[in-house]
């Protein structure tokens, strides 16, 4: 979601440079406006596509996926607007044995978004190594530790994803070799073409700002598949996953929200999500509204608008990895060097089982509220129980003269004098 320099506001960036040029025009335009001592510089790291996926590669990651038609639905038909897949998945335990399952418990519907801004690799690597994990127990071979943990997870969840939302960005960075690239084909800034304060301040309307809006809401067809999915399905969660710094956002970021001091409905039970995921994996992350964590607006974007218009109950923004560097370059503001890649999207997968423990859970108890009001109080509906049963008892036992705390209810007192008392311990030496 943020910009590329962690979220202090640059010059708007001429995104058509192109080539080697598109360095010294940032270079420029940084050093002429902010005035701040940057040496020019080129990339000073590019991905290995031995290690990082391309688009082709990536295509095939989701060919490899028609493997497990009883866990994975691959739709194909939502497309960009230069005829790519943006590869909508549907993820789940689709068997007969969890439709048994199903009775007892509905699963959780979440909407997982990566590659909405092209330069961002990492997040969509993460969904590979996310996936391949996830559907790694429906091998043949695997110990049984793997496949419980596969059924188990799938049997909870119904997880749909788009993996490749903007597959003409990506296309045009690995072409013309321009990491610092965000938009899709046409530089539309696709995170703010959505319609929710659609046109603010927190968005552009010059073609040439790498935060132009677009024409209209949903003006590409890239935005379509949002649009769609959501109004076919009633999801309880949407994630929106970038990269560029270690934050979790929860709605809403664009202009007039902050002026209002807008949250959503369930702010609450968002923070206690975004507080657990901020834990699970090294990189803690820091949360909390837009507006608390970073110092400028943005209008239009994906994640207000599953908020504020599609009403999902839980709407998050998460920026899943940055590092701090000096300089201009893009990839490894955006992305770890390839020999790190590894390491960072094993870090990341706990944070995708947490959403999953999380929102299973959460279902639950919502559903024990729907169908038994009085399951939110559990306690105090048992502690009566308790206090009740344990006074009858009381009160039968003293009846029955058995509870020698009960003097009041003994029809006659025996009186034991200290001599009797004195007869049964030997006597000591005073
Ligand atoms: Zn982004």
């Amino acid at each position: 979601m943020i910009p590329w320099n962690h979220g202090k506001r640059l010059p708007t960036i001429p995104g058509r440079c192109k080539g080697q040029i598109v360095i010294l025009c940032y270079t420029l335009l940084f050093y002429s406006v902010t005035c701040v001592d940057v040496e020019p510089q080129k990339e000073i790291y590019v991905p290995n596509y031995n290690v990082y996926h391309n688009l082709t590669r990536i295509g095939k990651e989701v060919e490899y996926l028609l493997k497990f038609p009883n866990y994975v639905k691959v739709y194909t038909h939502h497309k960009s607007r230069q005829n790519r897949q943006q590869y909508l998945l549907h993820i789940s335990n689709f068997t007969k044995h969890s439709e048994k399952f199903d009775n007892l418990v509905e699963k959780p519907r979440i909407l997982f978004s990566f590659g909405e801004h092209a330069r961002e690799f990492l997040p969509v690597e993460s969904a590979i190594y996310f996936i391949r994990n996830l559907t790694g127990g429906l091998l043949p071979d695997v110990d049984g530790f793997s496949r419980q943990f596969t059924q188990q997870i799938l049997s909870l969840v119904d997880l749909y994803i788009i993996l490749m939302a903007n597959p003409d960005g990506r296309h045009h960075v690995e072409k013309t070799k321009n990491y610092c690239w965000r938009g899709t084909s046409t530089g539309v800034d696709l995170d703010r073409n959505f319609e929710w304060e659609f046109g603010g301040k927190g968005s552009s309307s010059d073609t040439e700002d790498e935060e132009y809006r677009g024409k209209d809401p949903f003006s590409e067809p890239e935005s379509l598949v949002f649009q769609e999915i959501t109004s076919d399905v009633s999801f309880d969660a949407f994630f929106s996953f970038h990269s560029g710094i270690n934050h979790i956002y929860i709605p809403y970021s664009d202009t007039k929200s902050r002026q209002l001091k807008r949250v959503p409905d369930n702010i609450q039970e968002m923070l206690r999500l975004a507080a657990q995921l901020s834990r699970s994996t090294k990189y803690k992350y820091r949360f909390g509204t837009s507006h608390q964590l970073i110092n400028y607006t943005a209008d239009g974007t994906i994640f207000d608008y599953m908020a504020g218009i599609q009403k999902i109950p839980f709407s998050f923004t998460v920026e899943l990895w940055g590092k701090q560097h000096q300089g201009m370059s893009c990839f490894d503001l955006f992305n770890p060097k390839s020999d790190e890649l590894q390491k960072v999207v094993s870090n990341l997968h706990p944070l995708y089982i947490n959403i999953i423990r999380y929102l299973s859970e959460w279902k639950s108890r919502n559903i024990a509220k729907m169908t038994n009001p009085y399951s939110e109080r559990p306690s105090m509906v048992l502690g009566y129980m308790l206090l009740g049963i344990t006074a009858s008892v009381s009160a039968m036992i003293c009846l029955h003269r058995k509870f020698r705390n009960c003097p009041k209810i003994y029809t006659h007192q025996r009186i034991v004098s200290l001599k009797t008392l004195s007869s049964s311990f030997p006597a000591k030496n005073l």
